[in-house]
Order: C-alpha cells, then structure tokens, then sequence
C-alpha cells in the first residue's frame, strides 16, 4: 500500500485506466475537430462525441439530443439557472433553492441577486441535512421559474428525495435543477421517474477528466428553453459554443458508461469499506459524531466531528491520510463550511469536522490504515491540549 492514502473523492477521483485508454487516440491519430464537416477526421470525432452523447443519457435515463456538454458542473450549473431565468422571464424572476448547495449554484444565485436579474429563496434543510419538501413548496411563488436542489451533497453526503422534488415541480409547473456531481454514477438516477427538467454532471467525480461535464436539458413535456451564456458557432444546440473537447467527451462518455454497468456492485462495495471507516473510527475515537443523514447518504461519504480537536490540526498530524476538513472544504474560498452550519453545528464542531471521500480505487487497507492513523491523530492532539480525559469518561 501507498502512503498518503487518498480519501477524498468528492474533491475529484483518479481517472479509470479505462477511460484514459479510451481517451488517448482523440489526441493523436483521431485529432479532428467534430464541428468539421467536410472530411474524415472531422466526422471521426463526430462520432466518438454522438458515442459519448448516448453514454451520458444512457447513464441518467435522457435521451442523446438533451446532452449538452460543457467544462463542468460548474458551468452546467451557471448555464441552468442563467439560462433558465434569461429564458423565461414572462413567467417569472424567482428561484427557489436551499442552503446546502454546492457554490456553483449559490455564487450564481447570489450574483442573479446583485445584479438584480432574480429574486431567490434559500430554504434551509433539516439538521439531518434533508431537504424539507413542505419548506419547498411553500417556497413555490406564482413567479418561480425554477427550483435547484441538489442530488448528492459534495460535503455529507446526504441524498435528497429527488423523486418527490420531481413530482412537487411538474405539479407547480416550475422547472426542477438538480446539480448531479456528487450523484452521477454513484447512485441510480433517471430523470424520467424523477422528473428532472435539467441535470449537471461532472467527469473528474466520476473517475473522468477534469474540465469536461453535462447538462441535461429536457427536450419533451416539457421542452426546456435556455438562453446561452456562451456564444460564438452555435455548437450543442446553441445552447454552449465552443469546440469540443472531444478526448474529453470521450472519457466522460465512457466514464458514465462504465458507472452504469457497475454502479450497484460497486455501491455495496463503497459502502461495505465506509462503514468499516465508521465502526473503525467509532471503536477507537471517543467523542465522535456523524453528520448529515445516516442512511441516507452516498455510499463512499463519511462526515464526522471529533469534539476538542481541529479539523486543520488532526489533517496536519495524520498527515498520510488525505481528507477534506470543515474549516475549508468547499476548496477555493477557504471558508469554515457553509453546509454543516447550516446544519446547524456550531463553529467549533465544523472546525473540528472532517469529510472522507471513498470510492472505486480505495482498498480495506487504505481504510484500516486510515482508522488507525486518524485516531492516533485525535489522540494526540486531545492530550496536547489536555482534553483527553474528558473524552475518555464521555464517550
Ligand atoms: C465538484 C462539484 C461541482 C463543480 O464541478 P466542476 O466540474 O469541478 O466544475 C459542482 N457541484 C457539486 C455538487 C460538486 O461536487
């Protein structure tokens, strides 16, 4: 086994040897640009993207045209809600959207706001960190034009109930986002049963490249309008100019094709290592909680609080185990996390909080290595600051 052990997978994950071999000859001999139409490369590379197309909706239950690439979630999440809101403004100005939500759609609400281009309302979760859908329809105003909740949250884990969201907005007759990067690949999806009108995915969370992802866009009951927010050739239905990266679409296609083909076996399997993490962590930490639903969550999540210690401190002494901590897991902003404040945890218990991220590479002695190093960490850091024994009598 390798040192560091990697158990952050929601911040990305390796690439698949599979999809990197599928994606190679798209750099070199299949170089073609698929916008060109008129030769042999470009129809080449046509196809490998009209390949990847079927792959990706294959993979949520969409048909290939309602496939929009893009760079990202990040991306799919600012075309969604700009372009929905740019789309439908005689039916309204409003979204409706929750507090736990990854900043891709957040920051693009905010700045909506700013620039006053729509009004929104965050509805807070439950502290389990489940979505209220009473608090959602209640948030439902005759001006709504969409609602953005979250498949799979990037930091606990939590599955939201996508389903009855789906049901709540087709009945409202407002639009239904889900922002899917956490979820594509891990956990069924199928955006006809659960009425999804519009999907984000990303390729490096589900072991694909970086800067390559999806939107879904329904083109059928109903028929999804979306101003681009990206002009110039007209490429993916107008919806997102811009030649494709087509080694990427390659390998996000392939990507989402062999999540589809594994997901449910590798989903026990995940989850079978998560919760020896668990038991593993609960055995030998005293003073340690969960957060976010206990069941229903990813199978590769575990979120936790060690009470007295400092998430940045414990990442530092257990430094062999590559995790993500409260006090700046949403990565670029280096802000204590939104999320488990608004599930409600003081500062000092998100501070002290750490998220495990496993997946398809992460092995039983990664975990047992991860167990051990971790609690030796705590330990440490408890007695340093003299707290040990109070952990040690409360447990
Ligand atoms: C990672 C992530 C994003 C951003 O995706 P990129 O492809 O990195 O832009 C958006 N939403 C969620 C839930 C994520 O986990």
């Amino acid at each position: 086994m390798k040192s560091p052990v990697y158990l952050d997978d929601h911040a990305t994950t390796r690439v698949d040897p599979r999809v990197l071999e599928a994606m190679l000859p798209y750099f070199t001999e299949k170089f073609g640009n698929a916008a060109s139409r008129g030769h042999a490369f470009g129809w080449v590379a046509d196809k490998a993207v009209e390949r990847a197309r079927e792959q990706v909706a294959a993979a949520i239950g969409a048909q290939a045209a309602e496939v929009v690439f893009t760079s990202g979630a990040t991306e799919s999440d600012n075309l969604a809600i700009k372009g929905a809101l740019e789309a439908y403004t005689q039916r309204g100005d409003h979204v409706v959207t929750v507090t736990t939500e990854h900043k891709a759609v957040l920051d693009t609400c905010q700045h909506l706001e700013r620039t006053g281009r729509a009004r929104v309302t965050y509805v807070a979760p439950r502290p389990d960190g489940l979505v209220d859908l009473d608090a959602v329809a209640a948030a439902i105003e005759p001006r709504t034009v969409l609602v953005a909740v979250m498949a799979a949250n990037n930091e606990v884990g939590v599955l939201q109930p996508l389903e009855d969201l789906g049901a709540l907005c087709r009945s409202r007759e407002v639009l239904f986002f889900t922002d899917a990067a956490q979820a594509a690949g891990k956990v069924p999806i199928d955006v006809e049963a659960q009425r999804i009108d519009l999907l984000a995915l990303s390729g490096h969370k589900v072991y694909g490249p970086k800067g390559v992802g999806a939107l879904f866009v329904r083109r059928r009951a109903p028929r999804v309008r979306l101003g681009a927010q990206q002009h110039g050739g007209g490429h993916e239905r107008g919806m997102r100019s811009g030649t494709l990266d087509v080694p990427g679409i390659v390998g996000l296609g392939v990507a989402l094709d062999l999540a589809r083909r594994e997901q449910a076996e590798e989903a026990l399997r995940v989850a079978r290592l998560r919760d020896r993490l668990w038991a593993g962590l609960k055995a030998r930490v005293p003073g340690v909680r969960l957060n976010g639903h206990a069941e229903r969550r990813l199978p590769g999540n575990l979120n936790v609080t060690f009470r007295g210690v400092q998430g940045e401190a414990l990442m530092n002494a257990a430094r062999d185990v590559a995790v993500s901590s409260g006090a700046a897991c949403s990565s670029a902003d280096n802000e204590p996390s939104h999320v488990l404040r608004a599930l409600g945890l003081p500062d000092e218990e998100v501070v002290g909080s750490i998220r495990f991220g496993l997946g398809r590479f992460t092995t039983e002695e990664e975990v047992d290595f991860a167990v051990d190093h971790v609690a030796r960490g705590v330990e440490r850091l408890r007695e340093v600051s003299g707290a040990a024994a109070d952990y040690h009598e409360g447990r």
